[in-house]
């Protein structure tokens, strides 16, 4: 373990274009499950049998609007979850200014709330959510408050969508082109928290062209054969050391 972290300091010394690729595991040191688990437990509550990808799909949303919204405000959303060792150690190296970009599966937006400015959010935002009519605007806890299980627009009545992709649904094409350069412009990549086998994680990581790529993550994934570095440990843990 120290050797390793020794080794991911003289990385992070020796480079100065660094970008950040993170998914769940990232935010369950947050104690934010990733939606796989927190889909099981639904299915237990409810006595039902949907797949994690059904419970987040769109034709899921257009079609069981409830139910949707009960999975999603019960176990998508954590309002008062904090960023932990591994987002304060990320803002720190944006503020010294060797990290260019934050690209996230997560929406939790607590890469923002530990101080990082830019963050690609690959997933969208909880914090995010528009009327599907009139395109009204609000916040989390604004969405929140429109009470009723389903949110309906308190200008229109339309009902207020996250701003999350679901399954069946594009990513957003500006997001996807910042994505692309942050990495093909990256000198060294760090992935953590995420086993790189969900679509589209793995495909991006092609686009990266530097030297150095550095895998942070508590089991094995495909792409330790490409890494300069594999450490398999917690995130937090890993980045807080080697960073603050
Ligand atoms: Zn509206």
């Amino acid at each position: 373990m120290n050797n390793n972290i020794e080794r991911l300091k003289e990385l992070i010394d020796s480079h100065h274009n660094i970008v950040f690729f993170g998914g769940a595991g990232v935010s369950t040191e947050s104690n934010i499950p990733d939606f796989r688990s927190a889909s099981g437990l639904f299915n237990e509550k409810l006595n039902r049998n949907f797949t994690p990808e059904q419970l987040v799909s769109h034709t899921f949303f257009m079609r069981y609007p409830e139910e949707f919204f009960k999975f999603y405000k019960d176990k998508l959303i954590y309002e008062d979850a904090n960023p932990n060792k591994a987002h304060i150690a990320l803002a720190k190296l944006e503020d010294m200014g060797k990290l260019n970009a934050i690209i996230t599966q997560n929406i939790d937006g607590l890469h923002q709330k530990a101080g990082s400015k830019n963050v690609l959010e690959l997933h969208g935002s909880i914090h995010r959510n528009y009327c599907t009519k009139c395109g009204k605007f609000y916040d989390l806890e604004d969405m929140l408050n429109l009470g009723n299980i389903i949110p309906h627009c308190d200008v229109c009545g339309g009902i207020v969508k996250p701003d999350v992709v679901l399954y069946e649904e594009a990513l957003d094409n500006g997001i996807v082109n910042e994505t692309v350069n942050a990495l093909s412009n990256a000198d060294l990549l760090i992935i953590g928290g995420t086993s790189l086998v969900v679509y589209p994680a793995a495909g991006f990581i092609d686009y990266f062209d530097g030297n150095s790529i550095v895998l942070i993550n508590k089991s094995t994934t495909s792409y330790d054969q490409k890494a300069s570095l594999v450490i398999n440990d917690s995130i937090g843990d890993v980045l807080s050391k080697a960073i603050l």
